[in-house]
């Protein structure tokens, strides 16, 4: 594959008229913004483009080819999580599935109530969602977590009442890594017959999801964040014990069981679930090699400059580390790194607003410690080279950073 699909990939480049720069994938260092759609995943979508371009609610032999590509990616997903393909919804990614599951439910849940409950270090994509629900008379609580951004689960207990309908909590948070205790917090939603939806998007394909053994009622996921297309996600939707209702947000030709209205994306889907497939056969493997390339990463930079973890690191991915490191100027250390490395300090959304990370905000850090923490994201284009040649700029830069703010130079 390998030779002809780059000779392939020069021809499109060119052919696109596009100025593209040469950049060097193993210094990416930011897999939990997005990654880069697995070659394999783009062959097998290729064809649905051009040839088999069928729209796949048409009922002619275009729509049933469309139609049956579509139902074998349903199929690869639901085995991923560990559920039935009705139960999955496409959507165009992570966002559109939390609003859909959240305003969705608060909806359909009406007549038994109208009370929320979610944590302060949720993805905007919740935060922001819940915030206009609130607007909207729903009631919500946001948990706040300890300095190692962990949740009190029995504070969790405490909060649910009589009107609570939905625990939304997420798998991993896509900042610092940490993997909240799904199946305790499952347990606590179904005692007090609460439906509990998960976001997903950084645990999928990167750790095993397992929508049963879990006990999730609803869980949104994302394409892009899977080696899979940008554009693509899905939302899991219970069918039975309980069967979840939900109030379709987006209307119109009544596709995906009536729960999301619109022409769904044949080839961005077909991407998705090749890359669930990969994700399945690569999971063990690749989690083992990057939890190496990070420890080895994090040890470095923790001998190497002085910085700390931010978070705990007993439950957490593999590939990622939030680091603090000791400077002054944290802006200038992030200017200087994206020098050579692909990193951020957060969320991909913080960053463009240059907001300071609200997750290490409520974890309880101040401001300075916040703006001078990084995020490395590990993934498939990771080489052991990448890891050292990202320690030697990091620690070069947090040197020559605190020589000038002693003013020793
Ligand atoms: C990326 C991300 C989202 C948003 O996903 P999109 O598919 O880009 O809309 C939501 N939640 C988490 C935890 C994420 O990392």
């Amino acid at each position: 594959m390998g030779e002809r699909y780059d000779e392939c990939l020069s021809f499109l480049i060119t052919a696109s008229g596009l100025p593209l720069q040469k950049m060097d994938a193993a210094l990416y260092f930011d897999h939990n913004s997005t990654t880069p759609v697995d070659e394999a995943v783009v062959q097998a979508m290729f064809p649905w483009f051009h040839q088999q371009f069928g729209n796949a609610a048409s009922n002619h032999m275009f729509g049933w080819q469309a139609a049956e590509a579509v139902n074998i990616a349903r199929e690869q997903l639901a085995a991923l999580i560990s559920a039935e393909k009705e139960e999955i919804i496409f959507t165009s990614g992570a966002t559109e599935s939390i609003n859909l599951a959240l305003r969705g439910v608060v909806d359909a849940y009406a007549g038994k109530g109208n009370h929320i409950i979610t944590c302060a270090t949720e993805h905007k994509a919740v935060l922001d969602t819940v915030e206009h629900l609130s607007k909207r008379g729903t009631r919500v609580t946001l948990l706040p977590v300890n300095a190692n951004g962990e949740m009190d689960l029995k504070e969790l207990e405490q909060t649910i009442s009589p009107d609570t309908i939905l625990i939304a909590l997420m798998y991993a948070n896509n900042e610092t890594g940490i993997i909240h205790p799904v199946e305790q917090i499952a347990s606590i939603a179904k005692q007090h017959r609460v439906l509990f939806f998960c976001d997903a998007t950084q645990a999928v394909g990167k750790i095993p999801v397992h929508v049963l053994n879990d006990d999730i009622d609803l869980m949104a996921f994302s394409s892009h964040k899977m080696y899979g297309p940008k554009g693509v996600g899905a939302l899991y939707v219970r069918r039975k014990n309980p069967r979840v209702k939900l109030t379709e947000q987006i209307t119109g030709g009544g596709h995906e069981r009536g729960l999301r209205s619109g022409t769904i994306n044949v080839p961005g889907i077909v991407g998705f679930g090749k890359a669930a497939t990969i994700c399945m056969e690569q999971m063990q493997t690749e989690t083992t090699r990057l939890e190496a390339l990070r420890n080895q990463l994090e040890s470095s930079l923790i001998s190497g400059t002085g910085a700390t973890v931010n978070g705990t690191t007993t439950h957490r991915l593999a590939h990622v580390s939030n680091l603090q490191f000791p400077v002054q100027n944290g802006s200038s250390l992030l200017t200087r790194l994206i020098h050579k490395i692909a990193v951020s300090s957060g969320s991909a959304c913080s960053s463009a607003s240059t907001q300071p990370s609200h997750v290490l905000k409520a974890m309880g850090m101040p401001d300075g410690a916040v703006k001078s923490s990084i995020r490395f994201s590990l993934g498939r284009t990771t080489t052991p080279e990448a890891v050292e040649q990202a320690i030697q700029h990091t620690v070069t830069v947090v040197e020559q950073l605190l020589a000038e703010e002693a003013g020793t130079v």
